[in-house]
């Protein structure tokens, strides 16, 4: 049978059984950025159109072509969050966290909205992990932001991915830059494209941004920005450099990284995957000096990152990666007839209150498919349920891996029994649980 009316292009269903890989990923980015110190901040998906054309800047593409302005009747001028620093700052701004301890680190799991041409890692609506670390110029910041997207990429088991930095200088060094631009790109006015026809006049730099083929075999000899750095922002980039030399984290220096959005300064990044295909950048970011004060806040510098999680999880799927498995049902009960049904009801209670993972027949099938339920839903235990079972208020526990049968009571000791049981199953069968409780124990003596 064919659904009605399909989901849009470019967007994704994640069902049941594939979430756990979400639910990884989400785990992995929570713990690693508040081990670094970042809290989560939550914004709102949409933000008045304005706010991205300031921040994001009316010369990129996102702003040019990719956003999805919203209106419902009276009520025009807002945008679908295209990415999640504008509105992050714009919130920073407005609930007062300037004036608060610096500095500031806020980190967010949302998704954005971008009218793309949907493909392999390109999606109109996506999700995104990104930090903003608010209020120093140090370039140990900037190396430390990097040290956070490298910890969650090792994590991920993605130690594969390559790490590309470059430094875009201040507004002063820009000027020379875009000035030597626009005399590189100036006889080949013509075979630019449309937009970039455009871009050179007002901002230079987006040209080697650009996607088309041909702007970019040209804009391969452009002059490097490296070149034209000022004192001041050298220094910095070769501190940031020297401060992910100590933390022994590799990176190429990349000229060519300018990235997509406006608000740059100074240090920008990338980390690139070669398993996912030509959308191999699954972490974006980098320092945006000036963008506060544009937004209305007190000058402040920052930077932060942005990472993919649907690049992520492609990353992570084409080398085969391990994910963290979801928690399967403790414990089934099967049941034979009305009053086996209701004790379920009340068992089930008492375990769940306990803590575990418990289930009972919802639909009034027999014995059998029940079992089978129980078997595809990964039970680890069932306890099958019927009127002898009642009369002698025992019955057995069936370990589903084992094919082991222990009789256990259904009165008052019920749940120190199941207890016993499954504390000796997970020692003996998991790993993780096994190493958890004796680093636990060990460190009880
Ligand atoms: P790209 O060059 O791939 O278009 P971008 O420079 O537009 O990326 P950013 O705005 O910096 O990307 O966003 C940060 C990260 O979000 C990217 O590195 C990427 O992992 C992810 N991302 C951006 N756009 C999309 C999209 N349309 N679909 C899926 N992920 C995306
Ligand atoms: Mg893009």
């Amino acid at each position: 049978m064919d659904v009605i009316v399909k989901r849009p292009n470019g967007t994704q269903d994640v069902t049941p059984a594939q979430v756990y890989k979400w639910h990884t990923i989400e785990q992995v980015v929570k713990d690693s950025a508040e081990q670094f110190g970042f809290k989560e901040i939550r914004i709102p998906t949409f933000e008045e159109t304005g706010l991205f054309v300031r921040s994001v800047g009316d010369t990129t593409d996102v702003v040019q072509k990719e956003m999805y302005s919203v209106s419902a009747t009276g009520d025009e001028g807002y945008t679908l969050r295209p990415e999640g620093t504008a509105g992050t700052i714009r919130a920073v701004i407005q609930n007062g966290l300037l004036n608060e301890a610096m500095p500031q680190k806020v980190y967010y799991l949302l998704s954005c909205f971008r009218h793309e041409k949907a493909q392999k890692g390109r999606l109109r609506e996506f999700h995104q992990f990104g930090c903003e670390l608010i209020g120093t110029a140090s370039p140990a910041a900037d190396a430390d932001l990097i040290a956070l997207a490298h910890s969650v990429l090792g994590r991920l088991g993605l130690d594969n991915v390559e790490l590309h930095l470059n430094s875009i200088g201040c507004p002063e060094c820009r000027a020379k830059y875009r000035q030597a631009l626009r005399e590189y790109f100036l006889p080949h006015r013509e075979e630019l494209c449309d937009t970039c026809k455009d871009r050179l006049d007002k901002n230079p730099m987006r040209l080697l941004d650009c996607k088309s083929e041909e702007d970019q075999e040209l804009a391969k000899d452009a002059p490097v920005i490296l070149d034209y750095l000022c004192e001041e922002c050298s220094a910095h980039f070769g501190r940031v450099k020297k401060n992910l030399e100590i933390m022994g984290i590799r990176y190429t220096v990349d000229p060519k990284i300018v990235r997509g959005l406006d608000y740059y300064t100074r240090t920008v990044f990338e980390f690139i995957s070669k398993d996912i295909g030509s959308q191999g950048t699954v972490c974006g970011g980098g320092r945006y000096d000036g963008l506060i004060e544009t937004m209305g806040g007190k000058a402040t510098p920052a930077l932060g990152f942005a990472m993919g999680l649907e690049r992520l999880i492609l990353a992570m799927e084409s080398r085969g990666n391990e994910f963290i498995a979801e928690k399967t049902c403790d414990l089934c009960f099967v049941t034979m007839g009305d009053a086996a049904a209701e004790k379920s009801v009340e068992l089930a209670q008492l375990l769940r209150d306990e803590g575990y993972a418990v289930e009972y027949d919802l639909v009034g099938r027999k014995l059998k498919q029940q079992m089978n339920y129980a078997d595809k839903i990964g039970a680890k235990y069932v306890i099958v349920l019927g009127d002898s079972e009642l009369e002698s208020g025992k019955a057995k526990l069936k370990n589903m891996k084992s094919g082991e049968q222990t009789d256990i009571s259904l009165g008052e000791e019920l749940c120190e029994q199941f207890a016993a049981q499954y504390y000796a199953m997970m020692m003996d069968t998991d790993d993780d649980f096994r190493k958890f409780v004796e680093a636990f124990s060990d460190g009880q003596e």
